[in-house]
């Protein structure tokens, strides 16, 4: 058990990135009261029937009154409304974060409201999975993944410490970044591939020569590998775009240059140039798993035991 470091820590809305916070944070005893608000009654009501928390509040001022530790864990796009409806009932010195998977926008929904007596600095975990709301959380979610922090250069350097040990006790390597710089790096590492998938899925669901059942059927030949990410949030997902929009048009003009060289390269029959490209990239999944990012096991899509099930779930983050 490591030493509490937030009395009260409110988490609001408590889906798959809140859930695995409070169940983490309970497991390593780093708060001592945990106060959930979420905007539907039968999500808190199963965020109650699971225990996550220690007190549950439909009225948000409620949850996040007395919090030392503040965590927004909903879609980007209702950050703002959420920083205006709290601004005025913020705790002296509260820590106030979240874990949306842009930055920069965070920044401009956010930091108009918040009031100068707390320490507002923006979060990520690069860690996840395609599954959503309070059932799909597990404490082991962070362990090994990194999480980036983004404060000003004018943010309190002990409320960033404070933050940064909250997320190393939960199993995370933490990196200062500029917002605007993680919005560049997650736009190639993150968005382009989960729009990559969720445009390969609905190209061969929109085909007409090829059977629906014929692409379930046939899909161990790499299509089933975009579904994982393709099945991710809509609303989540939907929000990442709409608030990363000049870092995901740049890094989709980039990639749309690139397909279009290879796509010449096929017309012409350049080997070499499909060979070349195939062996660099190949290198780059062998750095992955040496930087334990991914595991080398593969599975095939076969049955796995129940343990190894569990090692692979903590395994299979975005
Ligand atoms: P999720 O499982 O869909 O949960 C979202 C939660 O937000 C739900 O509890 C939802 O509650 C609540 N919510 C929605 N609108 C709200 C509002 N206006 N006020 C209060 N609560 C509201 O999503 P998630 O995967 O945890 O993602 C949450 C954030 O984490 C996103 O910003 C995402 O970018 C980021 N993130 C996700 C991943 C990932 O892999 N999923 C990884 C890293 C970061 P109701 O059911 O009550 O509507």
């Amino acid at each position: 058990m490591a030493d509490c470091l937030f009395p009260r820590m409110a988490l609001i809305g408590i889906g798959l990135l809140g859930s695995s916070i409070a169940l983490a944070a309970r497991q390593h005893g780093v708060v001592e009261h945990i106060a959930i608000h979420t905007r539907s009654a039968d999500t808190l009501a199963r965020a109650q029937d699971l225990g996550l928390g220690d007190s549950y509040h439909q009225d948000i001022i409620a949850c996040v009154r007395e919090a030392d530790l503040v965590i927004v864990c909903t879609p980007v796009g209702v950050c703002e409304a959420i920083a205006k409806s709290i601004a005025d009932h913020l705790k002296d010195g509260a820590i106030v974060t979240d874990v949306g998977s842009v930055k920069g926008s965070i920044v401009k929904q956010m930091a108009p409201y918040l009031p100068e007596h707390v320490h507002f600095i923006p979060g990520h975990p690069i860690a996840g999975t395609e599954n959503s709301g309070p059932d799909a959380g597990f404490a082991e979610l962070f362990i090994g993944r990194w999480c980036i922090l983004t404060p000003a250069d004018s943010v309190d350097r002990d409320a960033v410490s404070r933050l940064q040990a909250f997320w190393e006790i939960l199993g995370s390597n933490v990196e200062l970044m500029d917002a605007n710089h993680h919005d560049q790096v997650l736009a190639i590492t993150s968005h382009l591939p989960h729009l990559i998938a969720y445009n390969i899925v609905g190209t061969a669901s929109d085909l007409e020569m090829v059977r629906n059942s014929e692409v379930i059927k046939y899909s161990a030949g790499g299509f089933r590998d975009f579904t994982r990410l393709a099945a991710s949030d809509p609303t989540m997902w939907r929000d990442v775009f709409l608030h990363n929009k000049e870092a995901a048009l740049e890094m989709l003009g980039r990639f749309t240059e690139d397909l279009t060289a290879l796509q010449r390269a096929i017309r012409w029959g350049d080997g070499d140039a499909l060979f070349e490209l195939f062996s660099r990239t190949r290198s780059i999944r062998r750095s992955i798993i040496d930087a334990g990012q991914e595991i080398e096991a593969p599975d095939f899509g076969r049955h796995i035991n129940e343990a190894e099930g569990e090692a692979q779930k903590s395994q299979t983050r975005l």
